[in-house]
């Protein structure tokens, strides 16, 4: 008997070599500037949680920055040239 695991192979499958086909990350400056996205928020929640802790803003004061962060990030992603490779 097939387990549920055996059964879902071939989805998995399928799965993966889209993933390799897209090359999820290809190095053009769409692709870098879009898979620094998240990295940077990650580094902007730090440093804005850095300042509540020991600087003199709250974090209810300086969060509106991840808004501006992510903005940038997409619209830089955005406007970089695509030249997937
Ligand atoms: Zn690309």
């Amino acid at each position: 008997m097939l387990g549920w695991r055996a059964a879902r192979r071939p989805a998995e499958k399928a799965r993966r070599k889209a993933a390799t086909d897209m090359k999820y990350f290809c190095g053009c400056p769409k692709c870098t500037v879009g898979a620094v996205t998240g990295p940077l928020l990650l580094i902007a929640v730090g440093t804005l949680f850095a300042l509540d802790h020991f600087g003199p803003y709250r974090f209810s004061q300086t969060w509106p920055i991840l808004l501006i962060v992510y903005g940038a990030s997409r619209a830089l992603a955005f406007m970089a040239p695509a030249q997937h490779n």
